[in-house]
């Protein structure tokens, strides 16, 4: 086990005073009531493994992995501890002794070697779109091959249309006004590339000119979260080299997943000297979409007649603190009735791969999630994150339900559409 490395957030851990206040505030302490799986119980596992206190056993380890690193608790806590590079440090630390089958190990190498190269990833959604559309999956879930191969539960994830038209940022610059880089993403230039293109639209009409910053990558939050730091960390590095080397302006972004690791690359890189000063020039840059829109003026050219929702994803208002630019951008559109649901900042429990590894949790949370938005009789539930649109699309999907699922730069660039 690699300790030094948990050992770096060992002041990040002391600073708990188990007051308890970020209980009612954590998904899984929700669901289990139980102290171990709650934020306050996961810092002390983690802080007596730091210590060596404590072993690191099946129980310990099944405790931290089944955090959701929404950083719900983070966003309430009175002392400051922040668990996200809590979690970061403590997987990466547990990585080597973690009981993976060689499957798992497998295809957790795959994986994460097609995040980190979007030549690759783009190959593979291509294939994955082909096969979509030859309906392969569903006949291989008939065939009982998917369950073999331990991928039902990832199918039920896939957009409904995978979209093939991908953005691959080559160093344009369109659109007039002030100048701002887009953060392209991986999933979201590829399979949601529509989202990225909507973006550029609406960033063009609201006065910007856009560049699509050469040589940037996946942000690295899934390596991060899943143990891979290693790589999570030439990544960084990647995308630190590549926007260094554009026009300098705000680098927006429209997924809060990444958002909220871009901004922590200063953290991350902390004890690099190399790249400490460049990564927090980097992270100082980074702004949501919703937060960097809503300073400015988005021209809204149609009504949209319809009732939405908005649920929070959790790297955005926990994260960024991001909660009422969302809100301000959709209540200026005429027509859009904007219907609040209860526990909109509680995780839908999509949280990266959160739904392949710890299906049971996850579908809870999916479900309540989808039982408050439907209580609103909204027909749209809006959201800021890919992970958060795929998990309550897949659930929408399983029920039957056509409420629609949307990036809220869908609904401005349908509204502002000339
Ligand atoms: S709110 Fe902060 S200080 Fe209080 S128990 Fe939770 S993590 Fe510890
Ligand atoms: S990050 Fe989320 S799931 Fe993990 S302890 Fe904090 S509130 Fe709970």
């Amino acid at each position: 086990m690699r300790l030094e490395l948990l050992r770096t957030e060992h002041v990040n851990m002391l600073a708990c005073i188990r007051c308890g206040q970020c209980l009612t505030s954590c998904p899984t302490y929700l669901l289990t009531m139980n102290e171990a799986e709650g934020p306050r119980g996961r810092i002390a596992l983690a802080r007596g493994l730091a210590e060596g206190t404590i072993a690191l056993t099946p129980d310990l380890i099944a405790h931290e992995q089944s955090c959701l690193v929404c950083d719900g608790c983070t966003a309430v806590c009175p002392a400051g501890v922040h668990m996200d590079p809590i979690q970061v440090a403590l997987r990466a630390a547990i990585e080597p002794e973690l009981p993976r089958s060689q499957v798992v190990r497998l295809a957790r190498r795959v994986g994460f070697s097609l995040l980190a190269d979007l030549g690759r990833l783009r190959l593979a959604v291509r294939l994955l779109a082909l096969a979509q559309a030859l309906r392969l999956p569903a006949l291989a879930g008939r065939l009982g091959i998917l369950r073999l191969l331990g991928l039902d539960a990832a199918v039920d994830f896939l957009p409904e249309r995978i979209d093939t038209h991908f953005l691959i940022p080559r160093g344009e610059k369109t659109g007039q006004g002030t100048p701002v880089s887009l953060f392209a993403g991986c999933v979201m230039s590829t399979a949601l590339a529509e989202i990225d293109r909507a973006t550029i639209r609406v960033l063009e009409r609201a006065g910007c000119a856009v560049e699509l910053t050469a040589g940037q990558g996946c942000c690295g939050a899934l390596h991060a979260h899943g143990g891979d730091l290693p790589t999570a960390k030439e990544l960084f590095k990647c995308n630190i080299a590549a926007f260094e080397r554009d026009g300098g302006g705000p680098i927006v972004v429209n997924s809060a997943g990444c958002g909220a690791m871009l901004r922590d690359y200063g953290h991350h890189l902390r004890d690099d000297p190399v790249w400490v000063e460049r990564a927090s020039a980097i992270s100082r840059r980074v702004v949501d979409v919703s937060a960097f829109l809503a300073g400015r003026d988005v021209p809204i050219e149609r009504p949209l007649n319809a009732a939405v929702t908005y649920q929070d994803a959790c790297h955005l208002a926990h994260a960024q603190r991001v909660t009422q630019q969302p809100r301000q951008l959709l209540r200026a559109i005429p027509g859009l009735q904007l219907r609040e649901m209860r526990e909109s900042t509680l995780c839908c429990g999509s949280a990266g791969v959160y739904n392949l590894t710890n299906p049971r949790e996850s579908h809870q949370l999916q479900q309540r999630k989808l039982d408050n938005a439907l209580a609103t009789g909204a027909g749209v539930i809006a959201t800021a994150n890919p992970g958060c649109l795929l998990q309550l699309q897949a659930g929408l999907r399983a029920r039957g339900s056509d409420v629609q699922v949307k990036h809220v730069v869908e609904l401005l660039d349908e509204a502002s559409a000339p």
